[in-house]
Formats: structure tokens, sequence, C-alpha cells
């Protein structure tokens, strides 16, 4: 049986900075075993002081040593989180299964972020060889973070904004039926529950296959106290465990 290698530590601070309002990138010095372990679609459950649960968190980036997340204030544990500035914080992980990069390393594909979902899109769009389309909806212009990045590493850019402030005017689903009938084969998408349901929608009607990365609460990360069970092919997984990435024909939402 393959298993997974995964790290419980304490690992120290290199920063935690605000990028964007309510936007903050946590930047953590981690062991070379663990960046080597990690891939695109994965996450570690971060233990933050004086909250009873860990809170979920996508890789964002890992450069030599360094581990970074890309999270947004929501909550009490969010909030908490933004107010360290130094010291260590204890990881589970990485966690879970991520996306399924080498069998479609040479076909046609595209990206979807929504909100948030733009941290574990940016890491596989960082360890994809070939570049494509990224489409990337959010609330308003503040909330786009990475752009310079990507478009750096040769993606092409479409945005969308609820408010009409940047790119065009509206959800990024509105029209992406239209664009994923040119040319894709597969889809890649991480974002909210609404976009990933209408993604889904999409992807049925037109034929493209993907993966989605969903964001269900979880608590324990490891799939033992079941919180975040899903139906998955009528059956039932955990989102921790047996995702959070799963194929598009397969996820009921
Ligand atoms: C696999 C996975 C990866 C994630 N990666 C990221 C990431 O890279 N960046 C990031 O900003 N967030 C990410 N999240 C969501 C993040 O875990 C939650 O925003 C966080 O746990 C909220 O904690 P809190 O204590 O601040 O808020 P709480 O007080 O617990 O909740 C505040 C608000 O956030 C909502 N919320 C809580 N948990 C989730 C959740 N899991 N998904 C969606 N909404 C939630 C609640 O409904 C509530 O409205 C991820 C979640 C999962 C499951």
């Amino acid at each position: 049986m393959c298993r997974l290698k995964r790290f419980d530590r304490s690992y120290k601070i290199i920063y935690n900075k605000e990028l964007s309002l309510n936007y903050f990138e946590l930047k953590i010095n981690i062991a070379e075993d663990v960046a080597n372990s990690c891939s695109p679609g994965q996450f570690f459950m971060v233990r933050v002081p004086g909250v009873f649960l860990p809170r979920p968190m996508s890789i964002y980036n890992v450069k030599g040593n360094s581990l970074g997340f890309l999270y947004k204030v929501v909550g009490n544990g969010t909030d908490i989180l933004s107010k360290i500035r130094t010291g260590e914080i204890q990881l589970l992980g990485p966690l879970g299964k991520g996306y399924n990069l080498k069998t479609y390393e040479n076909l046609n594909y595209v990206l979807v972020a929504g909100g948030t979902g733009i941290a574990s899109i940016y890491f596989l769009a960082v360890r994809l060889k070939k570049q494509g389309t990224l489409y990337y909806g959010v609330c308003s212009e503040k909330d786009l973070l990475c752009l310079d990045n990507l478009e750096k590493l040769g993606w092409k850019i479409v945005v969308s904004t609820e408010d009409g402030s940047k790119g065009y005017k509206g959800y990024i689903t509105d029209f992406l039926s239209n664009e994923l009938k040119k040319n894709t084969d597969v889809v890649f998408v991480c974002g909210p529950t609404p976009m990933l349901k209408k993604i889904l929608q999409i992807a049925r009607r037109i034929n493209v296959k993907g993966f989605v990365s969903l964001e269900e609460k979880m608590a324990c990360g490891i799939g033992s106290c079941q919180g975040c069970a899903i139906k998955i092919n009528g059956q039932i997984k955990m989102t921790c465990k047996d995702g959070p990435v799963f194929k598009i024909e397969d996820v009921e939402l």
C-alpha cells in the first residue's frame, strides 16, 4: 500500500505580511524533505495558537526551503493568524491528493480560480510545464493577487470582477462556457462552491474533462473525524484524504 509522507512539526516563520486588504502571505522555513513532498492541490492543517481546530490552507508556493500560504481573513482563526509576525507555527502536512499533472502534461488545459482558490491554482500554474489561459474571478480589483507573477510565467490571464472594477463585469462563469469550447481538453478549477457548481454544469454540457479542488470545512485533515464527507461517484469520500481534488465527472455538489 502506498502511504503518503506527512509531517507534524513546528516551523520558523519567515514573514507573514498583508498583500492587499485582508489578504496575507505566510512564508515558512521548512525542511527539504517536506518541500520535496509538496505538490499542487495539496494542503496543510495550520495550528493557530489559542484556536482549537487547525485551519486548512492550500500550498501556494514552495521555493527551496520555503513554503508559502496565501489566505484571506474571514473569521477568528485567520484573524489571529494574520497578527502573528515572528516565531514558530505548527503545521500538519502536506495532506490530501492534488492535481494529476503527469497524465495531462501535453493536453490543452485552462485553469480557473475564484477568490482565494488562486492559492492552489497559482502553485499549479508554476508547476505545469506548458502555459495556457487562466480565468480568474473575484469580487473587486483589490482581491486580485499574483497577476504579475503569473504573467511573467507566460500565462494569459482573463479577469472578471463582480463590481466591474477590473476586467469583465460579472462572474467568471458567465462567459466561460464559450471559452471552454475552444480547444480545451482539461480544466482545473479551485474556488467557492457556487462557482464550482456552475463549472460542473458547463463542463458536463460541453463534455470537457477536468478536476475541481473542493474547500469543504474540515477538522482533522486526515480522514478521522469524517467532517468533510462528500458524495463522489455515488460513494461517500473524505475531502481531506480522498481529495481535495476530484474529477469533475465524479463530483456531486
Ligand atoms: C483544502 C482547503 C484549502 C484551503 N485553502 C485556503 C487558502 O489557500 N487560502 C484561504 O484563504 N482559505 C483557504 N481555505 C479556507 C480556510 O480554511 C478557511 O477560510 C478558514 O479555515 C477559516 O477559518 P476562520 O477561523 O478564520 O473562520 P471561521 O470563523 O471558521 O469561519 C469564518 C467564515 O469562513 C467560512 N469558512 C470556514 N471554513 C471554510 C472553508 N473550509 N471553506 C470555505 N469557507 C469557510 C465560514 O463559513 C464563515 O463564513 C481552504 C479550505 C480547505 C478545506
